[in-house]
């Protein structure tokens, strides 16, 4: 009854993030009512294992008693303090300075925002602000990659690679370019891994060229296994030899780790284990486990000296009201207590379970390619092996992979071409892990039934 009334309300007034407006309203919201660990429970009482995290955010898993008393206790102490004027917050320097020392190399500075499309926003504008410090206001284009998934705002969605974020709306701007992803499972070259590493160079070496030069490229941006583009990971020593590429082209590069960082693909950075140290990093979700919002920006002792020598006495002028919010702080200092304690080894052992599991699904005959790292995965579902066909009617079967997932017990994200996305929290056991695979059988087999997967 209350269900039913909700459906109503939530037709009539919630407008909800990427989705078919249309498509929704004649579909109707599923409200989901409680959690704890990994498990999520719906309006109508039912238990689903949210494989999926949310929206690959909920890290450490829902209802962590310790985080809600952080959260509490830091809301009756002081529940705001502007990071304006020179005032600041004790969790939100604390926070800074812990995630400073597990960063990698000298990203001692830390900018906090409220999610990860505004970090990576004010990472174009402190690359943009970086060059006029170093006198070199022509280096403005940027480069990302094909598949890539930078967030949602205007500059972000630009820098994004999905088409539905440019529809319309006006971007990407002539100063946001692409070049290829490194996409083993679609490139011919997809199993000579030093082949690919070259072909990446090449093609970026050939960007630059067509941009006129280093002289007017301002920054690289990658993420170290992309997400939203259907979790793609590169060849091992591909982000590496990107990043030295950068370095020597004196073009800045940047890993977006929104997704990767926080123990997803085993340890609180990804770029940690690549054996790189990036310029800067952009960080959200896992950093508070999406129990509030909140996002980070990682940047080196180089670019922020450069950036606080150019400025001089200037203000930089850029910030947010809610910069370093001290409830998110207090969360993310509670958060990184579980990450220290046993959550990331959980997490890389459960990781371990979910790659195997998923491996073993790969003699299914709709199972064309299973990847991923740690607790991050994706299977790339095919109506032809030798060929690699994808799933056709668009999305309609991805809409029915989600709603079949769904009536399993299991929530995992369905891509529209056919990819099916794993993210579940790390403190996940290994039952669950073991049923998020069965569960997937059976998802699968269903599809393969599905008269229009032919
Ligand atoms: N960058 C990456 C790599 C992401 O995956 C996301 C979100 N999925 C964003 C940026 C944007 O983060 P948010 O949705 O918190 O704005």
């Amino acid at each position: 009854m209350l269900s039913n009334s909700l459906v109503e309300l939530d037709r009539a007034h919630l407008i909800h993030p990427v989705a078919s407006w249309r498509g929704h309203e004649a579909a109707g919201v599923r409200i989901l009512s409680s959690g704890k660990g990994a498990v999520v429970r719906d309006a109508t009482g039912r238990e689903l294992i949210d494989g999926f995290a949310g929206l690959w955010c909920v890290n450490a898993g829902y209802g962590q008693e310790s985080v809600v008393a952080a959260a509490t206790e830091q809301m009756r102490d002081l529940c705001y303090a502007t990071g304006y004027f020179g005032i600041g917050s004790d969790p939100a320097i604390r926070l800074a300075a812990r995630l400073a020392d597990h960063a990698p190399g000298d990203l001692n500075h830390v900018y906090f925002t409220l999610g990860g499309s505004d970090a990576v926003d004010s990472t174009v504008r402190f690359v943009r602000y970086y060059w006029h410090s170093r006198g070199k206001p022509q280096k403005d284009q940027f480069i990302t990659l094909e598949y890539g998934y930078h967030g949602s705002s205007t500059v972000g969605a630009g820098l994004t690679a999905l088409p539905a974020f440019h529809a319309g709306f006006g971007v990407p701007y002539d100063w946001q370019h692409k070049i290829p992803s490194p996409y083993p499972y679609r490139n011919p070259l997809g199993s000579d891994v030093e082949a690919m590493i070259a072909q990446s160079k090449a093609q970026l070496l050939a960007k630059i060229e067509e941009l006129g030069g280093a002289d007017r490229v301002a920054a690289f941006y990658a993420e170290p296994i992309q997400g939203s583009g259907g979790v793609i990971v590169p060849p091992k020593g591909w982000l590496k030899a990107m990043r030295d590429l950068c370095a020597k082209n004196d073009i800045l590069f940047v890993a977006d780790e929104v997704i990767t960082a926080f123990g997803r693909t085993g340890p609180l950075f990804a770029c940690s284990e690549e054996g790189i140290v990036p310029d800067m990093i952009t960080t959200a979700k896992g950093l508070t486990s999406a129990y509030v919002p909140m996002g980070a920006v990682f940047m080196s002792e180089h670019v922020y000296q450069t950036i606080a020598d150019g400025a001089g006495q200037a203000a930089v002028g850029h910030g947010y009201t809610y910069s370093a919010h001290p409830v998110s702080a207090a969360v993310g200092l509670a958060v990184l207590d579980l990450y220290e304690g046993s959550l990331l080894d959980n997490g890389r052992r459960m990781g371990d379970r979910l790659q195997a599991g998923l491996q073993s699904l790969s003699d299914h005959p709709l199972v064309g390619d299973v990847r991923g790292r740690g607790m991050l995965a994706a299977i790339e579902l095919v109506t032809d092996k030798d060929k690699k066909t994808q799933l056709p009617a668009a999305s309609l079967p991805a809409t029915r992979i989600f709603e079949r997932a769904w009536e399993a017990g299991l929530v995992a994200r369905a891509f529209a071409w056919g990819v099916i996305g794993y993210a579940p929290p790390l403190c996940c056991t290994e039952a669950e892990i073991d049923a998020i695979v069965e569960r997937t059988r059976i998802v699968l087999d269903q599809t393969l039934e599905d008269p229009d997967v032919r």
